[in-house]
């Protein structure tokens, strides 16, 4: 028995949240007593799978068919159920991202398994299995039991810190689902990238630069984009901008948008909503420029700089220029 840990990849790379994940899952391991395996999706190389050793993981499973290098969700969700079979995982840990949400509902109607998403904390083991997880668009916290023998986990963004045991390395071994044609049966035929400014996709962003009505009509978003291309960020904007049309719906944060979960959220000339926290209160450093001392996002903002975005924009993004 062994805890499976789903690992994302992208162009070669583990993305950061699954090196949270891979944390969380040797961590649980760890306490239950076992060790964690890792079953990676998407296009990997051998070099940085090992490296998953220094997040605690014992062993790499990895199916080279070319057509997983893309998420296809039937085939994904084959791969992770053979592969939690062939490892008898009771216990499945998955990236709360959009393949982790899509992938761990189907999992669990395959497996017959109980499912908490959005979790923030590892589980209380103590006379049951518990997990702390995020409900009511962050607002709060629930306490959940999950009940059965098998058990899946969503774990959030930047909820988890990743440990790093460095030159610690984790067995890569090549495995094989046996997929067929009908397993990619839902592949998409094309895939076209929305036109995302300085090419960051916002919801896997580390860097977000985000603007509000503050930021007076789209001719100004140059302000926005011109920091967000010093930083190596995404842009973002609050619901009633891109309502308006001053920016893309693709764009926007918030209860009835996009959730993101950045290292780093600056916000500028909104007003922090409750609404637009939503969906940005678990960034890790917010940084909110507004004019008025009393916005109440300064309240949700580790800094803070109470200024005109048309004057402070510049001056921050020179600086960022400088710095590089
Ligand atoms: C059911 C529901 C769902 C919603 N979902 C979302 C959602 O998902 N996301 C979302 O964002 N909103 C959402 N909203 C809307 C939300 O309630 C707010 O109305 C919205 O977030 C406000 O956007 P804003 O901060 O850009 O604009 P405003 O509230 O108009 O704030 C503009 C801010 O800019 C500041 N400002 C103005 N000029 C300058 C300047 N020159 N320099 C610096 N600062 C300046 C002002 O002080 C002010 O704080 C939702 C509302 C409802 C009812």
């Amino acid at each position: 028995m062994s805890v499976l840990v789903v690992v994302e990849c992208d162009g070669g790379e583990v993305k950061k949240s699954s090196l949270e994940v891979a944390s969380y899952g040797s961590q649980v391991a760890q306490m239950l007593g076992t060790t964690a395996t890792a079953i990676a999706v998407g296009e990997a190389t051998e070099a940085n799978l090992a490296k998953l050793g220094e997040q605690g993981i014992a062993k790499v499973l990895y199916d080279a068919e070319p057509r997983l290098k893309d998420f296809v969700n039937g085939a994904y969700t084959k791969l992770i159920a053979t592969a939690a079979q062939k490892e008898d995982s009771k216990l499945i840990v998955l990236a709360n991202s959009n393949i982790g949400a899509a992938v761990g509902s189907r999992l669990s109607i395959r497996l017959e398994a109980s499912l908490a998403t959005n979790v923030v904390a590892l589980p209380k083991t103590d006379g049951g299995f518990s997990v702390k997880r995020g409900v009511f668009s962050g607002k709060a916290f629930a306490d959940v039991e999950l009940a059965g023998e098998r058990k899946i986990i969503a774990v959030k963004k930047n909820s988890i810190e990743a440990l790093h045991e460095e030159g610690k390395t984790a067995q890569v071994e090549s495995f094989s689902a046996q997929l067929t044609d009908a397993d990619f049966a839902d592949a998409p035929k094309e895939v076209v990238m929305q036109d995302q400014a300085g090419g960051v996709l916002l919801p896997e962003a580390d860097l977000v630069v985000s603007g509000g009505r503050g930021m007076k009509g789209p001719e100004n978003w140059n302000l926005i984009e011109d920091l967000a291309k010093a930083l190596g960020a995404a842009t973002a904007c609050s619901k009633p901008v891109s309502d308006v049309d001053w920016r893309p719906h693709h764009e926007h944060v918030g209860q009835t948008g996009i959730t993101v979960s950045p290292n780093l959220y600056i916000a500028c000339g909104i007003s922090g909503a409750i609404q637009h926290l939503a969906g940005v209160n678990s960034s890790k450093v917010i940084v909110v420029i507004n004019k008025d001392p009393e916005a109440p996002f300064f309240k949700a903002a580790d800094y803070g700089i109470v200024g005109d975005v048309f004057d402070v924009l510049p001056k921050l993004t020179q600086a960022v220029k400088e710095l590089n």
